[in-house]
């Protein structure tokens, strides 16, 4: 039996198309990761459903934070679009191995599409601003479709900040106005992949893919982690 948490919704707000930040309380003895996720429990038409979600705040956040994809039919999607404030929901967990590496590798290189940014804005989060690492060096290839997807470019603003960090966004399918990088995140990988420990989060055939080139590039699948969404 799953031990479940009962946390409240405090806020709720489209941060790009169909793209949505829910912020809900934590629990005092709710303790996870950078990078791991949780899972949502609720019923639709008596039926119980459970879907997985990632956490983008660090645990030293006062409150746990969501950034959520809705899909058109998606159970969990039209659940969650229709929670009102002040509203509880059960979680369980936290889940996952989708964290940062502590090892002897210098470059750590994030690949992300979508909400696939949610683990890493929290590891990022978590590594720059709250640990000041200047160990290591981060990259981040975020991979988006078109301008109306965007979201959190404060965020990239931030991190950019750090001398450490260097990103890249890019857009697969840009309006003829864009003048920032296109392409699929496929287009983008580095050229130099040696002392780099990968880190990719999207839907699996982005993975897939991208770990198959690594691999063809030499990685070591030790030095790749992932997490399909
Ligand atoms: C470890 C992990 C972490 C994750 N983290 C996040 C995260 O941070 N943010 C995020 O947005 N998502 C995340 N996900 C994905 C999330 O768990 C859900 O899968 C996602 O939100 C869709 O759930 P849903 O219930 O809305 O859609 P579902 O009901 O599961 O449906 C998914 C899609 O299938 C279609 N579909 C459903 N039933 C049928 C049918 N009978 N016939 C044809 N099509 C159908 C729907 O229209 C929809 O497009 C994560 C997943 C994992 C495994």
């Amino acid at each position: 039996m799953k031990h479940l948490q009962s946390i409240k919704l405090i806020e709720k707000k489209a941060i790009a198309e169909n793209t949505y930040s829910f912020i809900f309380t934590r629990p005092s003895n709710f303790k996870f990761i950078s990078g791991q996720f949780v899972q949502f429990h609720f019923k639709v038409n008596e039926n119980n459903v459970t879907r997985s979600y990632s956490i983008c705040s660090t645990e030293f956040d006062e409150n746990i934070e969501f950034c959520i994809k809705f899909l058109e039919n998606g159970l969990a999607s039209n659940y969650l679009k229709k929670m009102k404030l002040g509203s509880k929901i059960n979680i369980s967990g936290p889940f996952g191995k989708f964290v940062f590496k502590n090892n002897n590798i210098k470059n750590h290189f994030f690949i992300a599409t979508g909400v696939g940014i949610a683990p890493i804005a929290s590891i990022l989060d978590n590594q720059l601003k709250v640990k000041s690492n200047l160990n290591n060096d981060f990259s981040l290839l975020f991979g988006l479709r078109h301008e109306n997807n965007i979201f959190w470019l404060e965020k990239l603003k931030n991190w950019n900040k750090f001398e450490n960090f260097q990103y890249k966004l890019s857009l697969s399918q840009p309006s003829q106005s864009w003048s920032g990088l296109q392409g699929r995140v496929t287009s983008h990988l580095p050229i130099n992949t040696n002392d780099t420990m990968f880190y990719l989060c999207g839907n699996m055939n982005m993975v897939k893919e991208v770990r198959n080139l690594l691999m063809k590039k030499g990685v070591k699948t030790e030095n790749i982690c992932f997490e399909i969404f």
